[in-house]
């Protein structure tokens, strides 16, 4: 079944991803389509990326409107569509300063830096950063040096020094680790990667007193589980807990490439200065007009009410599988951020998912990760459970 385009084309790029043997062509809606016309159920959204699905005329004619007339300046200049999606980005996530950038590495990047920039500033000598096991931050060298997990980093030392790791949702091991070296505490309030592990409110609000308490600041990163995902526009508002610096990226331009990472007043006043920091792309004219396009969408089609009108489905659904199937151990996660942990490699599960047509994605403590375009409806759900049944039949 393998397509021979795709040996022929591959063996130019550096092998680094394990691609299924799948070349594909077009999107539409909840649904994408290979080069040989084979339909694809997705339930992967390019790793959370594609939340109003593909093929939204809206936003492909706002792009394609910009394209026509610019989508490059440069930061030297001010264009009024990088204000605007700054603007619209601070009201929707509860932050004040905003700074684009490509990705979500480099958002968390930036992140960093904006930490230890604000120690600087305020003199306190905290440089140290406490991160997650089993959280992933990216694959730069700053966002690699909080990421959770060996193997990521191993290959690559010595990474950033004064990184230390805790527990996630024990709040004893942070504790252990705070010292008045601390600089900043990074974490997914939903880690993706690391299995669909969903904070505790306790964690939380814990992490933020223990911040508030010694001058540390908390960095939430969002990249995967915010616009949405969740059931609100960000899950730290789920919490009630609100960071101090706040990383996006992935759903926040559907696709078009732009991060951003964005903080409060109290935070901005002391932190990147003119000359700090920069990013030749970062709020290009057009990555902002996705990131405005995609929030007037949002809420105009109230893309938020049905995240929760639809997720207590999807949960449902999972649940009965998870009753019905004796290799499906559990479901965790929130809103269309879902996990299946199964007691078999889900490696051969993915495979056999390809083949029955359904795109999801694999995460770190055997789980099949469950990220749909927001769009999706009960019908979808439905097709993707005979999907997953088949594969595992
Ligand atoms: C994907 C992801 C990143 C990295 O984003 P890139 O755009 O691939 O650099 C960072 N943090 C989290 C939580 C992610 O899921």
């Amino acid at each position: 079944m393998v397509n021979s385009k795709i040996k022929a084309g591959e063996e130019n790029l550096l092998h680094v991803y394990n691609r299924f043997p799948v070349a594909l062509d077009y999107g539409d809606g909840m649904y994408v389509y290979d080069t040989e016309g084979r339909r694809y159920l997705d339930f992967a959204a390019g790793f959370a990326v594609t939340g109003l699905g593909y093929g939204n005329k809206e936003l492909n004619d706002a792009l394609k409107g910009q394209i026509d007339k610019i989508y490059h300046i440069s930061n030297l200049y001010y264009h009024e569509n990088c204000g605007e999606a700054a603007k619209e980005l601070n009201r929707i996530s509860g932050m004040d300063r905003v700074f684009f950038t490509n990705s979500g590495s480099e958002a968390n990047e930036g992140a960093l830096k904006a930490a230890r920039r604000y120690a600087y500033t305020k003199n306190t000598g905290r440089y140290e950063f406490i991160a997650m096991e089993n959280s992933f931050h990216g694959r730069s060298f700053g966002s690699v040096s909080v990421t959770g997990h060996n193997s990521y980093r191993e290959p690559f030392e010595p990474v950033l020094p004064g990184v230390k790791f805790a527990e996630f949702n024990n709040l004893d091991s942070v504790k252990a680790l705070v010292n008045d070296k601390t600089c900043a505490i990074i974490l997914e309030p939903l880690q993706g990667e690391g299995g669909i592990n969903l904070a505790t409110q306790e964690f939380m609000e814990g992490i933020r007193e223990i911040c508030d308490e010694n001058e540390i600041l908390m960095i939430c990163d969002e990249v995967q589980c915010g616009m949405g995902r969740t059931g609100t526009m960000f899950t730290w508002q789920g919490f009630g807990v609100k960071p101090d610096i706040l990383t996006m990226a992935k759903a926040i331009g559907n696709g078009i490439p732009v991060g951003a990472f964005a903080m409060t007043e109290a935070v901005a006043a002391y932190s990147l200065r003119p000359g700090d920091h920069g990013a030749t792309y970062g709020g290009n004219p057009l990555a902002c007009t996705a990131v405005k396009k995609v929030i007037e969408i949002f809420e105009r089609d109230q893309i938020l009410e049905h995240v929760n009108q639809v997720s207590p489905y999807l949960e449902r659904r999972l649940d009965e599988l998870t009753e019905k199937i004796g290799c499906i151990v559990r479901r965790k996660g929130k809103g269309l951020m879902q996990g299946l942990e199964f007691n078999i490699p889900v490696s051969e599960v993915n495979k056999r998912t390809i083949q029955e047509g359904l795109l999801v994605i694999q995460a770190e403590g055997n789980v099949i990760r469950f990220l749909p375009p927001l769009i999706l409806e009960e019908k979808h759900i439905d097709e993707m459970v005979e999907k997953l049944t088949k594969a595992l039949s």
